[in-house]
C-alpha cells in the first residue's frame, strides 16, 4: 500500500515558508573562528557573496566596514549549523556556507543598476557560488512588506534576498534570519516550497479531507527538519553549483515516466472500475491552494487492474496533446497541478489517493521509473 499521509490533527503553521519563526538558537560558539583550518572530506562548502545597506551596517546592526564580515560570518555559521542539525541522518554529507564577501552598498535596494550587476553583470564562480542581497532598514524610498525569496539570475546563478518590511528594521543577525537562510539556500539545492502541498478541508470538495506534507525546513524554516524528500534533492545534486547547468529543466525531469494505481477487489485485480484523477492547484486570484473540483482526466483500470498514466509530467505540466480528455482548470497558477488526487470508485464505495508531486517524484531517487499505489475494496 502506497504511504498515504494523512494527518487529521489540528495544526498551526505560517503559510510563507519564508516567514520567520519564533525558534531561536543558540548564539554561534566561539565567534571568529570561521573558516576551520581544514574541511573533512565529507564537507560541502558554498561560497556566499553577500550585499547589504550601509544605513543598517552603521545603524541598527552596529557595524562597520571592517566588523560586519565577522558578524555575517556568525550568521552563516548558524546557518550552517541548522542545516547540518535538521539532516537528522539524511544527508550524505556536513554542509557549511561560508561568507566570501560583504559588499556594503549605498542607496536603494531596488536600484536598477545595483540589481542588474547583482543579477545580471558577470560574476566570478570560483569565488561565489550564491549570492544574498540583504536590505534590513526600508528607506529610500522602498516600499513592500518585505521578506525573503530565492530568484535566478544570469547564468544559472542563484539570488536570495531578505529585505525589511515597512514597520521595523530587521535585525537580521540576532532575528530567526539564519532559519530563513536556510529555507532560501533549500531553493538553491532545488527543492520547491513544500506549503504548496497543503490543502485544507475546505478547500478539498472532492473527498473533504485536509492533506499535510511532512514537516520539512522548506514548508516552515522553522520546522527543524530536512524532509525525505528534500534530503533526496539534496543528495542527488551533491557539491554542483549552478544545478541549472548540470541539470537543465531539473524539476521536470524528476517526474516518472508512468503513474501506475493497482486495484484489487477481495485481493483480485478488479477491470473495468473508474479512477478519477482530480488535480491540486497552487493559489490564485479567487481560490486557496485547492483540489480542483472538476474531473481533470478519468480511466479505467485494464484487465490487470491496473490503470496507468503515460508520461506523468504531461498530467502535472498538462499538455492536452498528450491526452486530449483532459478537462484543465480555468486558472492554473504556475501553469501546473501541485498534485492529483485519485478517486478510484467500486459498487458506490470510494477510495482516495493523495498524489503530490513530491511523492510522484520519489521513484526517481531509487533509480524507478514507475510510481505506484495499490488500492484495496
Ligand atoms: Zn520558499
Amino acid at each position: 500500500m502506497q504511504k498515504l499521509l494523512f494527518y487529521f490533527m489540528a495544526i498551526v503553521f505560517l503559510f510563507s515558508a519564508c516567514s520567520e519563526s519564533g525558534l531561536d538558537l543558540p548564539d554561534g560558539e566561539n565567534p571568529g573562528v570561521n573558516p576551520p583550518a581544514s574541511t573533512p572530506k565529507d564537507t560541502l562548502t558554498f561560497n556566499v557573496l553577500t550585499y547589504i545597506d550601509r544605513a543598517s551596517v552603521e545603524g541598527h546592526l552596529g557595524a562597520n566596514e571592517k566588523s560586519i564580515k565577522t558578524k555575517m560570518d556568525e550568521l552563516f555559521r548558524k546557518v550552517s549549523n541548522y542545516w547540518n542539525e535538521s539532516s537528522k541522518g539524511k544527508l550524505n554529507h556536513q554542509y557549511r556556507y561560508t561568507v566570501a564577501d560583504v559588499v556594503i552598498y549605498d542607496g536603494s535596494s531596488s536600484d536598477p543598476t545595483l540589481r542588474n550587476k547583482i543579477y545580471n553583470e558577470p560574476i566570478d564562480f570560483g569565488k561565489y557560488d550564491v549570492t544574498v542581497l540583504f536590505d534590513c532598514l526600508q528607506d529610500n524610498d522602498e516600499t513592500g512588506d518585505g521578506g525573503a525569496a530565492h530568484g535566478g539570475g544570469s547564468d544559472n546563478r542563484s539570488v536570495i534576498t531578505v529585505i525589511a518590511g515597512p514597520t521595523t528594521p530587521k535585525d537580521i543577525f540576532t532575528d530567526a534570519t539564519y532559519q530563513t537562510l536556510v529555507h532560501e539556500l533549500g531553493h538553491y539545492r532545488g527543492v520547491t516550497d513544500m506549503y504548496q502541498y497543503v490543502i485544507d478541508q475546505a478547500d478539498n470538495k472532492v473527498s473533504n479531507t485536509q492533506y499535510l506534507p511532512p514537516k520539512c525546513n522548506m514548508w516552515s524554516a522553522s520546522d527543524g527538519v530536512w524532509s525525505d524528500y528534500a534530503a533526496n534533492i539534496m543528495n542527488y545534486v551533491g557539491g554542483v553549483k549552478q544545478i541549472g547547468n548540470a541539470f537543465p529543466d531539473f524539476f521536470n525531469s524528476l517526474y516518472p515516466e508512468n503513474i501506475e494505481i493497482n486495484v484489487t477487489v477481495a485481493g483480485e485485480p478488479k477491470r473495468g472500475l473508474t479512477v478519477n484523477f482530480y488535480g491540486s492547484r497552487a493559489g490564485g486570484s479567487g481560490h486557496n491552494r485547492d483540489i480542483w473540483p472538476e474531473i481533470f482526466v478519468s480511466k479505467k483500470t485494464d484487465t490487470n487492474g491496473k490503470c496507468t498514466l503515460n508520461n506523468a509530467k504531461e498530467y502535472f505540466v498538462p499538455n492536452p496533446d498528450h491526452d486530449e480528455s483532459m478537462v484543465i482548470p480555468p486558472d492554473l497558477p504556475y501553469g501546473r497541478l501541485f498534485g492529483l488526487l485519485a478517486e478510484v470508485i467500486h459498487d458506490g464505495q470510494k477510495k482516495y489517493i493523495w498524489m503530490p508531486e513530491y511523492e510522484v517524484q520519489m521513484p526517481f531517487f531509487e533509480g524507478k521509473t514507475t510510481y505506484t499505489a495499490n488500492v484495496g475494496f
